[in-house]
């Protein structure tokens, strides 16, 4: 197993939209960047190159690339992703802080987080996203920026991997299937 952090900072202004973790937010303002600037997953790709031990994202997609121009930040996830399964690793979890003063992440969390798990195939529990302010302390305090940490776990992609990775999805589709059956027979009471 291998662990690795990201971190990431951009600037909030007015004429571009919010995308934090491929969620687009409803706000009049949104970060700056030469990408769509999602600071979520711009964190999560470094963590994720960080535990491979493949570099950064600057170095991976450079933003003097006219490629990466607004570019959705979903594909370096993606492409992350592929040359980690290429190097024989999987992602075990990963662990998201979001540091903004507004707008208030509380609402949205779930959606990022769902979103965050989607894009990396793994379970939702296997992803977790906090959203913490700057009490009013800095550039985050000031709402000048979003910044955002992430931690990623991965592991060697074997065959026992891959099986127990499939049976905990499996579980869960299960549990959740019981409970939302569960839920339903005490509504239709
Ligand atoms: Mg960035």
């Amino acid at each position: 197993m291998r662990v690795g952090l990201g971190h990431d900072t951009h600037r909030l202004a007015e004429g571009r939209p919010l995308i934090l973790g491929g969620v687009r937010i409803d706000h009049p303002r949104g970060l700056v960047g030469h990408s769509d600037a999602d600071v979520v997953l711009h964190a999560v790709t470094d963590a994720l190159l960080g535990a491979a031990g493949l570099g950064d994202i600057g170095d991976a997609f450079p933003d003097t690339d006219p490629a990466n121009k607004d570019r959705d930040s979903r594909y370096f996830v993606q492409k992350t992703l592929a040359r980690l399964r290429q190097e024989g690793w999987q992602v075990v979890n990963v662990d998201v802080t979001i540091f903004a003063q507004e707008p208030k992440l509380g609402p949205v969390k779930e959606r990022i987080r769902r979103s965050v798990a989607d894009l990396l195939g793994v379970g939702l529990r296997a992803v977790n996203v906090k959203a913490k302010t700057g009490e009013g302390v800095g550039h985050i305090g000031r709402a000048e920026a979003i910044g955002c940490q992430a931690v990623a776990l991965i592991q060697e992609l074997t065959a026992e991997n891959a099986e127990t990775a499939e049976k905990k999805t499996k579980k869960k589709r299960l549990v959740f299937f019981c409970a939302s059956s569960a839920f339903s027979a005490v509504n239709m009471d």
